[in-house]
């Protein structure tokens, strides 16, 4: 058997233990780098069972903290920090694949770093595209390096296009649950709190993207993220609420055949299937659907006026260039701040509209422009916040 060789950056989120986990209970694949930022004793543990080469941790004093204690140990495994330690980890020269499961566009620079390195990318990190979609899909072909999709929705499309023509789509279909509040009235919004928001009816997530869950900006950053893996246009994506979660989105075809791909909600299941691709894997935690008790798929359209964050990321992709950079960064200080409870809910639709009509766009942008304009509304919504 054939032992594949990868690293994950954000081994310590829910993305990344969920990896390690359909890894632990297959045996084929070899981890030589992981990535936390401050949960240096969950990464103590994987250094155990996985024995990586390397370890990034992006905080500087739980970088020196862990060295000490595998120093003690009499452990080989090099520790470096920073945004440098994100960076070697994807870069490691003899990975093959690297599962890209931070949150946030810190993920940027190291997954440039690990196309430009020929790594085929497991991508879970989708701040990275909504950041830069253009520029990371254009590097990925010029260095001919797989972008494989580890989001539920971007898994399903990847599937359902399998065999079939790009040319022949006329338009994706994403589900969204709806998250916590879809039966919310305007007026209950007002009043939602982070324990309310953290508590998503079907998926156990990061924060982060429970509380996008909740706005619909998840919806948002995947439409974004669906338009660049994918190469169609805004107008050729749509969004309908499942609370199923079953389905978990569909290709229509342009003679009107529509393929979905279904199963239980388990990340694990389309983190596998980007492990093992083109392979799929029977595993002892795989779910099987019970046809039996599924007495109904619901679908209803998704409530723009009520949850508008969804019609600023279309806005985005729409006017292009920075502004979805801005859109994602003012999104990743505002949610913050809602986590912190300085920000009501309903606040965080309106600062990201007023940064993205603040922010003068620049077209097709560079790099440089992409970090300066990220790094723009970050100190724009800042100061909004405070
Ligand atoms: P988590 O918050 O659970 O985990 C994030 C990981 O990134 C952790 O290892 C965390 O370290 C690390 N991290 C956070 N901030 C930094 C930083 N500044 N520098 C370096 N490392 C950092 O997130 P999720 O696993 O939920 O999500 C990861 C990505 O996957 C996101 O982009 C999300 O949108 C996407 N995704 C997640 C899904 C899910 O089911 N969770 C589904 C589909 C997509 P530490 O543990 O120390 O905080
Ligand atoms: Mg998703």
């Amino acid at each position: 058997m054939r032992t594949k060789k990868i690293a994950i950056l954000g081994s310590t989120g829910s993305i990344g233990t969920q990896t390690l986990d359909v890894i632990k209970k297959d045996g084929d694949i070899q981890v030589l780098g992981l990535t936390t930022h401050v949960n240096i004793e969950l990464l103590e543990e994987q250094i155990e069972v996985f024995s990586p080469q390397v370890v990034g941790v992006f905080n500087s004093d739980k970088a020196i903290e862990l060295q000490r204690k595998l120093k003690q140990k009499g452990s080989k495994v090099e520790v470096i920090t920073g945004i440098e330690g994100l960076i070697t980890v994807a870069t490691l020269s003899e990975a093959e694949m690297i599962v890209t499961a931070v949150v946030g566009m810190i993920g940027l620079l190291p997954t440039i770093e690990a196309i430009k390195a020929g790594k085929t990318i497991a991508l879970a990190n989708k701040e990275t595209l909504v950041t830069a979609g253009e520029l990371v899909m254009n590097l990925a072909k010029k260095y001919n390096t797989p972008i494989l999709p580890v989001d539920s929705e971007h898994s399903a499309i990847f599937q359902c296009l399998r065999g079939n023509e790009a040319t022949s789509i006329s338009r994706l279909i994403l589900t969204a649950s709806g998250g916590p509040f879809r039966d919310y009235t305007k007026e209950q919004l007002r009043e939602v709190t982070v324990e309310q928001a953290l508590k998503h009816p079907n998926w156990v997530m990061g924060s982060k993207i429970t509380i996008d869950s909740a706005t619909l900006m998840n919806k948002g950053l995947e439409v974004i993220e669906a338009k660049y893996l994918f190469d169609v246009e805004a107008s050729q994506i749509d969004v309908v609420v499942h609370k199923e979660s079953i389905i978990h989105s569909m290709v229509e075809y342009k003679d009107g055949s529509t393929i979905a791909q279904l199963g239980v909600p388990d990340m694990r299941h389309p983190i596998a299937y980007a492990l093992y691709y083109p392979e799929r894997k029977e595993a002892e935690y795989i779910h099987r659907l019970d046809w039996t008790k599924l007495s109904a798929l619901s679908f209803s359209p998704p409530k723009k006026d009520l949850f508008p964050c969804l019609d600023l990321a279309y806005e985005a992709l729409k006017i292009g260039g920075t502004m979805p950079t801005v859109l994602n960064a003012t999104n990743e200080i505002v949610v913050e701040s809602f986590l912190k409870k300085h920000l009501p809910f309903n606040e965080i639709p309106t600062i990201i509209h007023n940064a993205m009509e603040k922010h003068i766009c620049i077209n097709s942008p560079s790099l440089d422009d992409i970090l300066k304009s990220d790094e723009w509304a970050r100190e724009w919504s800042r100061k909004k916040v405070e």
